[in-house]
């Protein structure tokens, strides 16, 4: 090219969630069954979405209305609905204009970093949900800051470490907070919420709370939304739809901004979203105008409740699977639909392994495994893929230092989310005790029963 077109940030968009599929594809045309677990779409799991909600929606595709733009920022009466739901809380209250509609938080994500100053940066969780750690680093053409979550301590932030990172360096503007969490399944405690935004404002920072998951929160723990704790500091609440109804193709999220007014940069960042958002027209329709007739649904809550149930309950079981295996920290999830397993520190190495059906398979992982700089948990994510199609994601995909995976509690059919618990609970145990022989061929009775769990 004649000039230089390449974005500085280019090379901090990568989307190991999805990435990863395009082995599981390869592996598949090689014969391998593969079991999906790397996305955290429900639908695609198998959950059955009401049949009052599929009315709702079906009453407001057979309206013209839904076929148009809507305003910039959303529908008016949806962001009162949700402006007046917001100020039930006890807390900052917002009003609709406080509120912005995006496509989706994927769109919200990229927009809220993508128009911040280039000098200026999020501290983001370590490790994170991809998105916001890519989208970050991305804006500022270089790697993520972050402080650590703790598998020892229950996920939960290190705060001595966050708050040394935010006084040495002056770039940091905001801190961001994934609450409940994506990749951990964790919730913040409310003294750890209260001592993140008494940081924010002692240091003159804003804070980005991704609440996707605020109300699938299992029985037993609580946590608080940003909008109760934060007081007079500046901040930005991410939330939507994808994850809850769950309606992950709508497309449809919104953010809510609190304190806008009293800082003038502050303010004037928020504007700059909003006008990208009004260069852009406006964001899907039709799911805006149903979210006050779902949330309002008497169904609604019910539905919601038997669902956190169920994750709970396969959560635990996942728990008492793998908690039991030695050198690896399992958490129980407190909210959301994930469990992140960390392997101890030095047990991984690179000449584990798992055995392999036949000799295609072996050369398309001694391919894959023999790149240069893949991670230690990567080479057990492609073997465990290779070896019983069980598809999860490295932790270090998350841009984490640990070594891990994670897997999702999505698959509605218990005996099925058995059989991936097993296959997992199998994989690495036999490639922890492989422990850099090359593992036994095909045909053993636990590599049969491997394959039949992960079916
Ligand atoms: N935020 C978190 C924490 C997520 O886990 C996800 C999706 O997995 C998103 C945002 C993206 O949501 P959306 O479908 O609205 O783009």
């Amino acid at each position: 090219m004649r000039t230089h077109i390449i974005h500085i940030g280019a090379g901090e968009l990568n989307y190991e969630i999805r990435n990863i599929i395009r082995v599981a594809e390869r592996l598949q045309a090689l014969g391998v069954k593969i079991n999906l677990e790397n996305i955290g779409d429900p639908v695609a799991k198998g959950e059955k979405i009401p049949e009052w909600m599929k009315r709702i929606v079906a009453r407001l595709a057979m309206e013209d209305c839904s076929y148009g733009y809507c305003p910039t920022q959303g529908i008016l009466e949806t962001r009162q609905f949700l402006a007046e739901q917001n100020n039930r809380h006890g807390g900052v209250r917002i009003a609709p204009e406080d509120i912005i509609f995006f496509n989706g938080l994927g769109d919200a994500i990229t927009k809220v970093y993508g128009f911040l100053a280039r000098t200026a940066r999020i501290i983001t969780p370590s490790p994170t949900y991809t998105t916001h750690s890519a989208s970050e680093a991305a804006h500022a053409g270089l790697p993520a800051i972050t402080y650590g979550l703790d598998p020892h301590r229950d996920w939960r932030p290190n705060l001595r470490e966050l708050r040394q990172k935010v006084r040495y360096n002056p770039t940091i503007a905001g801190i961001l907070v994934i609450n409940p969490d994506n990749p951990t399944g964790a919730v913040y405690t409310d003294e750890d919420l209260m001592e993140i935004v008494h940081i924010a404002k002692e240091f003159d920072l804003f804070i980005i709370a991704d609440e996707i998951y605020q109300n699938l929160v299992f029985e037993g723990h609580r946590t608080l939304p940003l909008v109760e704790v934060i007081g007079d500091v500046p901040g930005l609440a991410m939330k939507g739809v994808s994850k809850e109804l769950p309606w992950p193709g709508s497309r449809c999220g919104w953010i809510e901004v609190y304190n806008g007014g009293r800082d003038r940069d502050f303010a004037a960042y928020t504007r700059s979203i909003l006008n990208a958002k009004m260069v852009e027209v406006c964001s899907t329709t039709l799911p805006q105008k149903a979210i006050p007739d779902i949330y309002r649904h008497p169904e609604y809550p019910v539905y919601l409740e038997s669902r956190r149930r169920r994750y709970q309950r396969f959560s635990d079981l996942a728990y008492e699977r793998l908690s039991a295996i030695p050198g690896v920290v399992v958490n129980r999830t407190k909210g959301a639909f994930y469990m992140s397993v960390v392997f101890e520190p030095g047990l991984l190495n690179g000449r584990q392994s798992l055995p392999l059906q036949n000799e295609d398979i072996r050369e398309l992982i001694d391919e894959l495994v023999e790149a240069p700089g893949v991670a230690l948990d990567k080479r057990f994510v492609y073997y465990l893929l290779a070896a019983t199609g069980l598809c999860v994601v490295p932790l270090t995909s998350f841009n984490s230092e640990l070594n891990g995976f994670r897997f999702t509690l999505l698959d509605p059919d218990e005996e099925r989310f058995q059989n991936t618990v097993e296959t997992l609970a199998w994989g690495v145990r036999q490639y922890l005790s492989s422990s850099g022989e090359t593992a036994k061929i095909p045909g053993e009775a636990l590599v049969m029963k491997a394959h039949a769990a992960a079916r």
